[in-house]
Parts: structure tokens; C-alpha cells; sequence
């Protein structure tokens, strides 16, 4: 039998990235969040076409030095970076670090000072601004993320010696569509521009991914328009947006197979090989994963159709990848393709859980894949 696999259409995600570059200002910078999707197939095929990337630990800058040796590192980010943290920042020489907190910018200015250097940062800013819609909130309220406003502005007067302070980081909420997330651009840029005179703004990313309609897309050439506007009206700010779902999610494919179907007081129960230690994405956000059925005409028992709950070979009720009221018949042998599963996906899997195996990887086309399935 062959091992669930994750499969990267790579090239449909050079389409994708490229559409994103296009909708937006040649003046706005794109970065990718490393986080949603570290695989090296992506970056690599991510390099060509943005401004940079968003590292997000120590780990990921040292992926990206083994990924991406002649890349720089367009930002560091995160809470709680440790002094070894910023010493890597240093030693990679990343182009902006996202300074969290008062006692981070002093620590990482006192490491900048030893080492003779002078860093650029942003502070990243924790602004009281509303988030309509957002399905993740990371400011406005009582955060870890970020520093309160009055924080930031008293550091931009009085910066310690070794660091540069550029501007500002604002990374608010998650699931915001074009017109919330350009909303929240204009509020951040207004404040960072009139608070502390910044030169740069990076406002984040979050833009909204919908698993329940997949193809319902964030309105890019919309954002784009907007982030214009913005640009237009603080023409000496350079402004930086980092998404990173809403670049790979559509990009990548869970594709396994169905091992048992059976019924359980009226309900159809499909368990496929693999589960949500390969793909928790539905579990940790509670929604139901788009899939595809690619039927093999086996003789093995099937659905008729009916209501149907997909789970995985954990033994645990949360392992439950998707839920369907109808749908083709699913049976024994057939092979499900599990969409938008570029983002957040295996990366954020507890994949230890049972020892199972792990899934492989490709780069293609998921349904060629699925079809080609045993062969
Ligand atoms: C996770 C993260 C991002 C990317 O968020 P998406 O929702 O994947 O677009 C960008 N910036 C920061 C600071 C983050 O923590």
C-alpha cells in the first residue's frame, strides 16, 4: 500500500505567487511567513517571486541558510527570542529584526554593541484596532504579541544605542478579508507614520482562507488596490506585507486511501490511512477538510452516499478530517485528495502520536497522483 502523501503542485503555486505579486503595488514588498509552510520545493519555488522571507525562529533561519544560502533573510520574528536567537540574527545578518518587546530591543542592542554592529528593526506594535471578521486575534487586547503603543513610542524617542529603528511590525489577526486587512494597513500606517515618523511598515498577513468555501479566495487585486491607496498617501513609507496561508494553503494536497468503511448506528464512518497526525489542520481549526473522492472500483464495502464522518487510525474521537451530509459513494481502495492542505498542515501535525509512519512528500499534480495511486 502506498503511504498517505502530501503532494506540492509547485507550479500551480508559481502561478499563485506570481498573481499575488501582480496584484499588488510594485512598491509594497512581499514576504513569506516561513511558519505556514517550510517545505524546500516551495521556497525555492517562492524565491523567484518574492520580495523575501519571514523567518520566525532560529530554526527557520537556519533552514533558510541551508535552503537558500544566497538569500538574506528579509525578517526575523517571534516572541521570546533568546539571546542565542539574536545572536543568529546577527551572524545571518537578516535584514529586519521584529523587536517584541522593551527588554528584547535592549538585550538585542546590548549583543549589537559587543559585535560592533548597528541592527534595523521594527517594533512590533500591539494597536487597539478593529479586526471585523478575523477568525485569529494576535492585538488590540491583552497580548504576548508585540508592545503597547505608548511602549513603542517612547522607544522610537529614546532608542538604546545599536539598534536602528525603521519602523514598525503589526501583525493583528488572522481570516480578515481584502477590505478588513487593508482597513487595518491604513490604521497602522496613519499611527506608525504619525507616532514615531516611520520609514517602514510592515503590516502583517492573516489574509482570510476559507476551507468551507474553497473557492472563495482573498480578493488580492482588491488588497492591492487598497495597500495603494495607503502607499499613495504615505509616499516616503515603504510598506511590507508577510502572508504566508493564503500563498500555500491551495498549493498542497493530502492524498491517502480508504482502509475500512463501515456504519455506526446510521452513520457511515470512512477511516483512511494516516489522520490528523499528518494533517491536523481540521482538528486545530475545527473545520471540515475539502476532499475529493478518486474511486478504484473495489469490491470492498462502500457508502451509498449518505452522511459520512472521515477519520484517520488514531484512537482518539478528535481524529476526524472531514464531515460530509452527502456525496459519492466512498469505498474500500478508493483514494481521497484532501485540498488545501499547503499551509499549516504536516508542519503543525503531532506526528508522534501512535508512531505511525510518516507520509511521503512529491511535488505534482495531486490528482495525477491520486490516479496513478498503487502503480
Ligand atoms: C504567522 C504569522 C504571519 C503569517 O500569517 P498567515 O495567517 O499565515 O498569513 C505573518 N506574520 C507574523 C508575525 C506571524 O506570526
Amino acid at each position: 500500500m502506498t503511504r498517505p502523501t502530501y503532494v506540492y503542485d509547485l507550479a500551480a503555486l508559481a502561478t499563485h505567487a506570481a498573481a499575488v505579486r501582480a496584484a499588488l503595488p510594485d512598491r509594497v514588498e512581499l514576504l513569506y511567513a516561513v511558519k505556514a509552510n517550510p517545505d524546500p520545493g516551495m521556497l525555492r519555488t517562492l524565491a523567484a517571486t518574492v520580495d523575501g522571507f519571514e523567518a520566525a525562529s532560529r530554526g527557520e533561519l537556519r533552514h533558510l541558510a541551508a535552503v537558500l544560502p544566497d538569500r538574506r533573510v528579509a525578517a526575523f520574528a517571534g516572541p521570546g527570542k533568546t539571546d542565542a536567537d539574536l545572536v543568529a540574527a546577527l551572524a545571518a545578518d537578516v535584514h529586519r529584526v521584529h523587536v517584541e518587546s522593551a527588554a528584547e530591543l535592549h538585550r538585542l542592542a546590548a549583543l549589537a554593541r559587543a559585535a560592533g554592529r548597528t541592527v534595523e528593526v521594527l517594533l512590533r506594535v500591539n494597536l487597539p484596532v478593529a479586526t471585523p471578521g478575523a477568525v485569529l486575534v494576535m492585538g488590540g487586547r491583552p497580548s504576548p504579541f508585540g508592545m503597547d503603543p505608548q511602549e513603542a513610542v517612547r522607544l522610537a524617542a529614546d532608542p538604546p544605542a545599536g539598534v536602528r529603528i525603521r519602523g514598525v511590525h503589526a501583525h493583528l489577526a488572522s481570516g480578515l478579508d481584502a477590505a478588513s486587512a487593508a482597513a487595518v494597513a491604513r490604521e497602522v500606517t496613519d499611527w506608525a507614520v504619525r507616532q514615531v515618523r516611520a520609514e517602514e511598515v510592515n503590516v502583517g498577513g492573516g489574509m482570510a482562507v476559507d476551507y468551507d468555501r474553497p473557492e472563495r479566495r482573498f480578493d488580492w487585486p482588491g488588497y492591492g488596490r487598497l495597500l495603494g491607496e495607503v502607499s499613495d498617501a504615505h509616499p516616503t513609507v515603504r510598506l511590507r506585507i508577510e502572508p504566508g496561508r493564503a500563498v500555500a494553503v491551495y498549493c498542497g494536497s493530502y492524498v491517502t486511501e480508504v482502509i475500512d468503511v463501515k456504519r455506526s448506528q446510521g452513520r457511515w464512518f470512512v477511516i483512511v490511512a494516516g489522520g490528523t497526525h499528518h494533517l491536523r489542520t481540521p482538528a486545530a481549526k475545527g473545520h471540515s477538510q475539502p476532499y475529493a473522492v478518486v474511486p478504484r472500483g473495489g469490491d470492498g464495502p462502500r457508502t451509498d452516499g449518505g452522511p459520512v464522518t472521515v477519520v484517520g487510525q488514531l484512537c482518539t474521537p478528535k481524529d476526524v478530517l472531514a464531515y460530509a451530509t452527502d456525496g459519492p459513494a466512498i469505498a474500500v481502495g478508493d483514494v481521497l485528495v484532501f485540498a488545501m492542505a499547503g499551509a499549516y498542515a504536516w508542519n503543525i501535525s503531532h506526528r508522534d502520536f501512535l508512531l505511525h509512519e510518516p507520509p511521503e512528500f512529491r511535488a505534482g499534480d495531486p490528482l495525477a497522483v491520486a490516479h496513478d495511486w498503487g502503480r
